[in-house]
C-alpha cells in the first residue's frame, strides 16, 4: 500500500516537474517585451510636503511606477517624451469624502436623495458611478474615498472595474453600506422599516453588538475597504464602548473606521473611542479640535461653499463652516480635503463641482501650500495609500497631474487641470481626456481583485 502510494507519488511528481519545465521553457522562449519608459520634461514640480517648487525636473516613468525624478535625470533611447515645461506638475489630488454612486438632482428628486434610493436601480447608479469617477479623475483626482450611500455596493463594483482594468477612474478607497442605529440617517415608515424595503439597504441597522459585527463582516466580504457608522444620526446614537466595538471589529480586517458625527456629543464618543477620521463639522467645537489634535484624529469636514445652485448655504451657515476650518487650523487638527458632493449642479462635472470647495479653504484664511497639504499628502495618509501611491518619488505609482501657473501663489490654479497620468498612463493631454489605453474588453490586471 505504502510502496504502491510511493511510485504513485513520484510519477506524479514527474509529470508536474515535466508541465514545470515546459512552462519556464515557455516563458524563456516569450520574454515579455520591456515596459516602455515615459519621460516627463517638468518646468515646475511642486513638492507638498516642503511647499515649493523646483524647477526643470525631469520625471522618468517606467511601467506602472515612477524610476527617477530630478534635474540630471538622463532620458534612455527610445522614450517618449511628454514636455510639460510650461507647466507646474504635482501629485495627484485626494477627495476624502464623496459618494460617486450617489448623485440626486433638482428633477425629478427635488434635491431630495431620499427619493434617489426609490427611483434608481444599483446597477443604473453603478454605471453614473463609472462616469462620476472619470469626471474626478480629469479634474486631477486620483484618489476618491467613497464614503457610503452607494446603492447595494456600487462602490465596491466601481473599484473593482478600476482596478481590473475595464474603465479609467481614481483610486476608490470604498466603505460598502453605512452601519448605524435603526434607520440609519433617514425617518423611514414603519412599513419600510418592518419589511425591510424600499430604501434599504442604504444603511445596515446595526443596534447590538452581535449586529455590528456582523454588519462590520458583511461590508468587508462585500468588498469594503473602510468602515464608516453614522454616530449619532438618531438619539440613539453609538456610545464610545460602541465605538470601541466598531474599530476593533473592523481592525481585525485591517481596517480603519470613519464616524459620521453631527453632534458635540457624537464628537466626544468618537474621539474618545479614538476613531479614525470624523465627517462633517458640526459637532466639531474648539474643544473638539483640541481633542482630535491630541490623537490625531482626522477631520474631513466637508465645507461646502455657497452658491452651488439648488444647495444653498445661508450666510450664516457659512461663516460657521469658515470659522469651524480656521479653528481646526489652529489647533492643528489634520485637516483633509472632503466634500460630500453627491448632487448635481448643471452645468458641471463632478470634479469641477468638489474643487470649486477650495473657495471655503480660500475664504478660512488656510495657507495655500496647507491647503495643497491637505488635498494631497494628508489624503494618502487618511486612505492609507501613502506607503504606494501620491507622492512624485522612484518607486511610487505613477499618478500626477499639471496645470498652468502657480497653484502656491493661486490656488485657482486647480481649477484648470491640463494633465492626468493615472498609473504610468496618461488619461488627459493638452485639456483633453485620451482615456482609449484605459479601456480593456476583460479584467487584464486579473479577475482575483475584489
Ligand atoms: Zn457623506
Amino acid at each position: 500500500m505504502r510502496a504502491a502510494f510511493l511510485i504513485r507519488n513520484s510519477l506524479f511528481v514527474i509529470a508536474v516537474l515535466t508541465l514545470v519545465g515546459a512552462g519556464v521553457l515557455a516563458q524563456a522562449q516569450a520574454q515579455p517585451p520591456p515596459a516602455a519608459v515615459t519621460a516627463i520634461r517638468a518646468g515646475r514640480l511642486l513638492d507638498p510636503e516642503g511647499g515649493r517648487l523646483l524647477t526643470n525636473q525631469i520625471i522618468l516613468v517606467e511601467g506602472t511606477r515612477i524610476r527617477e525624478v530630478g534635474p540630471n535625470v538622463a532620458i534612455p533611447a527610445g522614450a517618449q517624451v511628454i514636455d510639460l515645461s510650461k507647466m507646474t506638475v504635482m501629485p495627484g489630488l485626494v477627495e476624502a469624502h464623496n459618494h460617486l454612486a450617489l448623485t440626486y438632482k433638482p428633477v425629478p428628486e427635488n434635491n431630495v436623495y431620499y427619493y434617489t434610493y426609490v427611483q434608481e436601480s444599483t446597477a443604473l447608479r453603478a454605471i453614473q458611478a463609472a462616469s462620476n469617477g472619470i469626471q474626478m479623475l480629469a479634474s486631477g483626482f486620483t484618489i476618491v474615498r467613497d464614503m457610503g450611500n452607494n446603492a447595494l455596493y456600487a462602490d465596491t463594483a466601481l473599484r473593482q472595474a478600476i482596478d481590473q482594468g475595464w474603465i479609467p477612474g481614481p483610486t476608490i478607497i470604498n466603505s460598502g453600506i453605512i452601519i448605524g442605529g435603526m434607520g440609519g440617517q433617514f425617518f423611514p415608515t414603519p412599513e419600510m422599516v418592518t419589511d425591510h424595503n424600499i430604501v434599504y439597504p442604504e444603511y445596515l441597522d446595526a443596534d447590538t453588538p452581535d449586529e455590528i459585527v456582523k454588519a462590520i463582516r458583511q461590508n468587508i466580504l462585500f468588498g469594503a475597504k473602510v468602515i464608516k457608522i453614522c454616530v449619532d444620526c438618531k438619539p440613539y446614537g453609538y456610545t464610545a464602548d460602541e465605538i470601541r466595538l466598531v474599530i476593533r471589529e473592523a481592525a481585525k480586517s485591517g481596517m480603519k473606521v470613519e464616524g459620521h458625527v453631527q453632534t458635540v456629543n457624537g464628537a466626544k464618543n468618537a474621539i474618545e473611542a479614538g476613531i479614525w477620521s470624523i465627517a462633517h463639522s458640526g459637532g466639531l467645537n474648539d474643544e473638539m479640535h483640541k481633542l482630535m489634535a491630541q490623537k490625531g484624529i482626522w477631520r474631513a469636514g466637508t465645507d461646502t461653499p455657497p452658491g452651488l445652485a439648488g444647495h444653498p448655504v445661508s450666510a450664516q451657515a457659512y461663516q460657521r463652516t469658515i470659522d469651524s476650518l480656521k479653528n481646526a487650523y489652529q489647533n492643528k487638527v489634520p485637516l483633509t480635503f472632503s466634500t460630500d458632493a453627491d448632487y448635481w449642479v448643471e452645468g458641471r462635472t463632478r470634479g469641477e463641482l468638489v474643487i470649486d470647495f477650495i473657495r471655503t479653504w480660500i475664504d478660512a484664511g488656510i495657507p495655500n501650500a496647507d491647503t495643497l497639504r491637505a488635498m494631497t499628502i494628508n489624503g494618502y495618509k487618511v486612505s492609507e495609500t501613502d506607503q504606494t501611491r501620491g507622492p512624485i518619488k522612484a518607486g511610487f505609482f505613477a499618478d500626477m497631474i499639471a496645470v498652468p501657473g502657480d497653484p502656491l501663489q493661486d490656488l485657482n490654479a486647480l481649477r484648470n487641470v491640463q494633465f492626468v497620468m493615472k498609473d504610468g498612463t496618461v488619461f488627459k493631454k493638452d485639456g483633453v481626456m485620451t482615456p482609449a489605453a484605459f479601456f480593456h474588453g476583460g479584467p487584464v490586471n486579473g479577475w482575483r481583485i475584489r
